[in-house]
């Protein structure tokens, strides 16, 4: 039985069992089946294999989405909110290729902790490390899941050390495995004191460990052959005497991960994480904002978009904004105020995003994603308030590192391709640049594979063959400084000028040497490869 939430027993019970992270791993490590398992264990779903059957599902309604399948990736990321006990999860899919990276980024702006999955085999890969530096930023809280347990993987310390001094974190067990691979058993908890034994018999049903209480317990024999309990025993020993032990308030501040390990797709160990995730993972947190920081327990509403997602029905042209709720308890019906416009917006039918279906929001409290549909009002960044401007801040832009020309293969479309690339700019899924000087348009994007996306994207949705040509430009910097320095340094430099879809000026470099030219020789001026949202 879980105990009730009371890390914070002074936050509305509402708000204190809520629990929102994202999943950060390299690709291939087991997110998909660990998802599905979170679900199957919060009665989300009834059987492991909904998720990606659903996933399927709607992927072969366009050729876009018949691409992440080709490519065994997935574009699109959505959130999920299960119950788990007395706590309420709501998980916030990243996608795992690095070439969306950006969108990732913001992602884990919405979250308030972390779940880093690792390959027991592999360790920790080039995309974990990348997503860990980006979670470092903000400090999030990091718990660690070391899967594939039942296949040949490293030694236990070694893996622990290897996180240790790759990503400059104290590491505590919070499980300890017994065996590997083919011997793999079980794995004694560390926090509870027994053990936890794996049941093989069928993955896909929330198996029942046999428990056994304490290390010198004579059934242990019973379980566990001679050699794997001789060296369980020294293991432990030796962990207690070396590693650290789990100091909650550090795993807060994000300078120590508890790591379990487990086998996702035989469903062992995820309850265990589960539980952790329950206890150790925080809730809702304070959000940045100006002129001043919003609490979650304030009564009012504040929230922020940190993703839309367009034609996300593709019979209808809708997006949907993901919108993280900092504050408050949310009404369906209830009126905004959309601060960037300063207009109010009725939110008569948000969408929660109860296990993989779409379904309406009655209600929802602080540390919710919300799915408000609309019709491009909403962009990443903007904040939601029941009356006051605040202004979130921390959702960041960054400049793209691969640009190119965008052409309409059809001249006589050429206008439609205006307002398709618009569209995906506000998406946040491309950089859009209208040059100074010349016509047609500058895309940017973080990861090369997108080109392919948007350019399959425009013909689907938009009807719109296109060609990306190659550009003389290889990134840009946005241009900040007193409006008449960056209008004179704009006209001196009109070929290098360009506007992104906010009016905001950029200079397009061909190399470092432009930025450091600039550099030198316009102190009055700092350009910049980030742009907050707003
Ligand atoms: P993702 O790319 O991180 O979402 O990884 P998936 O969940 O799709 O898993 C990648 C592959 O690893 C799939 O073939 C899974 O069946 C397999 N896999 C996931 N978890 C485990 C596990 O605990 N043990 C073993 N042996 N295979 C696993």
């Amino acid at each position: 039985m879980l105990d009730a939430p009371t890390n914070r027993p002074d936050l509305p019970p509402e708000i204190a069992r809520r629990r929102t992270f994202a999943i950060i791993s390299h690709p291939d490590a087991g997110k998909t089946t660990l998802t599905e398992k979170f679900l199957l264990y919060g009665g989300a779903i009834q059987m492991a294999g909904q998720v990606r059957a659903k996933g399927e599902a709607r992927r072969t309604r366009s050729d876009f989405m018949q691409m992440e399948k080709d490519r065994g990736i997935s574009v699109s990321a959505s959130a999920m909110s299960f119950d788990y006990g007395k706590y309420r999860f709501n998980l916030v899919d990243t996608p795992g290729h690095s070439d969306f990276s950006e969108d990732t980024y913001r992602t884990l702006t919405a979250v308030d902790a972390a779940i880093m999955v690792i390959d027991g085999a592999k360790g920790v890969e080039s995309q974990t490390q990348k997503l860990f530096e980006v979670c470092r930023l903000r400090d999030l809280p990091i718990l660690t899941f070391c899967n594939k347990m039942d296949r040949e993987s490293r030694d236990t310390f070694e893996i622990i050390d290897e996180i240790q001094e790759m990503l400059a974190i104290d590491v505590t067990p919070a499980s300890w495995p017994i065996g590997q691979g083919r011997d793999f058993l079980g794995c004694y908890d560390m926090l509870n004191n027994r053990l936890e034994l794996m049941d093989r018999a069928d993955r896909n049903r929330v198996a029942e460990s046999i428990r056994i209480e304490g290390l010198d317990d004579p059934k242990l024999a019973q379980h566990v052959p001679e050699h794997l309990l001789e060296k369980l025993l020294e293991e432990v020993e030796m962990a207690r005497e070396l590693l650290p032990a789990l100091d909650p308030q550090s795993v807060l501040e994000g300078h120590m991960t508890p790591i379990w390990f487990g086998s996702a797709i035989n469903s062992f160990g995820v309850k265990e994480l589960m539980d952790g995730i329950g206890t150790y993972g925080p809730e809702p947190q304070v959000q940045a904002a100006e002129p001043r920081k919003i609490a979650p327990e304030e009564p009012k509403v504040a929230g922020f978009v940190f993703k839309v997602q367009a034609n996300m029905d593709p019979k209808h042209r809708d997006r949907v904004a993901f919108v993280r709720l900092a504050s408050g308890h949310f009404q369906r019906g209830m009126k905004l105020l959309h601060v960037r416009s300063k207009k109010p917006m009725a939110v008569s039918n948000p969408v929660l995003f109860l296990a993989a279906d779409r379904e309406l929001a009655e209600e929802a409290w602080a540390g919710d994603i919300i799915g408000i549909p609309n019709h491009g009002q909403l962009r990443i960044g903007d904040t939601l308030t029941e009356g006051e401007p605040l202004r979130v801040t921390g959702i960041p832009s960054f400049a793209p590192e691969l640009l190119k020309v965008c052409r309409a293969g059809d001249p006589m479309k050429a206008k439609h391709l205006d307002k398709a690339l618009m569209q995906f700019a506000e998406e946040g899924a491309a950089k859009v640049f209208k040059p100074l000087m010349g016509a047609g348009f500058i895309v940017g994007v973080v990861g090369a594979l997108q080109f392919e996306v948007l350019a399959s994207r425009i013909e689907l949705e938009y009807g719109l063959p296109v060609r990306f040509e190659p550009s003389q430009f290889t990134s840009a910097r946005w241009v900040h400084g007193d409006k008449p320095a960056v209008e004179a340094f704009t006209q001196k430099n009109k070929q290098h000028m360009a506007t992104d879809n906010d009016g905001d000026v950029v200079y397009m470099t061909r190399l470092q040497w432009d930025i450091d030219r600039v550099a030198r020789d316009h102190p009055e001026l700092t350009l910049s490869a980030t742009k907050e949202m707003q």
